[in-house]
């Protein structure tokens, strides 16, 4: 016997109807398809009376319980408690939740969209504080490091200005090739190339299918 509304694989939430079911705040109201993204969304109805478009595996995995009121709501409480709410070290837990976990923050489409999590012991405030520190010196973001693509947690994240920031994501940029899409360093690790070479080679103007597939001259350096 099968427990109800145990499914397996990624393939089969794409087929589960969610339309009329409630995930905390939230109430899947019709899925909703994105333009070049292969996977489900579903709009919902927040009890807060919001409305948010959220990804069908976010709802049934519990990752978003609402259009962004309760993460906010909780961090209002929290932020009570500590009294370290409008401090530059806030402002970036406060942004890397709502990146992660509200639909409706302009930049969820590139991080909690795509999967990109804050690990459970970050989404107390205090954790966070105590795991990552203050900022040596002003102006810094926190950046994923060393893997851009990875989550917001322990081991994975770095205070970086905003050129080295830009960097990593130029490493992690996605290049289409022979039907495969791969970052830069995996086609760096993939041809054996060392880490920087495909990036630079775009950056002179040559073609993806040319910076990934020349084989650099002996001695070489760039
Ligand atoms: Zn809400």
């Amino acid at each position: 016997m099968t427990a109800k509304g145990v499914v397996t694989g990624v393939k089969a939430s794409n087929r589960i109807e969610l339309a009329g079911q409630k995930f905390g705040r939230l109430t899947a109201i019709r899925p909703h398809r994105k333009p070049g993204i292969e996977k489900l969304f579903y709009e919902c109805a927040c009890d807060c009376g919001a409305a948010a478009i959220v990804g069908s595996q976010n709802l049934r995995r519990g990752m978003t319980q609402s259009c962004g009121c309760l993460q906010k709501e909780r961090a209002k409480a929290a932020s009570l408690q500590h009294g370290m709410s409008h401090t530059p070290i806030h402002n970036t837990w406060m942004s890397m939740l709502q990146r992660c976990n509200d639909a409706q923050c302009k930049a969820y489409m590139d991080y909690g969209a795509r999967g990109v999590k804050v690990c459970d012991r970050w989404m107390t405030f205090e954790n966070f504080l105590a795991d990552v520190g203050l900022p040596p010196q002003k102006g810094l973001t926190l950046d994923r490091y060393p893997n851009n693509d990875g989550n917001y947690e322990p081991g994975n994240v770095r205070w970086a200005t905003k050129k080295e920031q830009a960097n990593n994501r130029r490493s992690s940029r996605m290049l289409d090739f022979n039907g495969e899409t791969l970052t830069v360093a995996q086609w760096e690790d993939r041809r054996g190339f060392r880490r920087g070479l495909i990036h630079c080679r775009l950056q002179m103007g040559w073609t993806a299918e040319r910076a990934i597939t020349q084989k650099p001259r002996y001695g070489q350096t760039d």
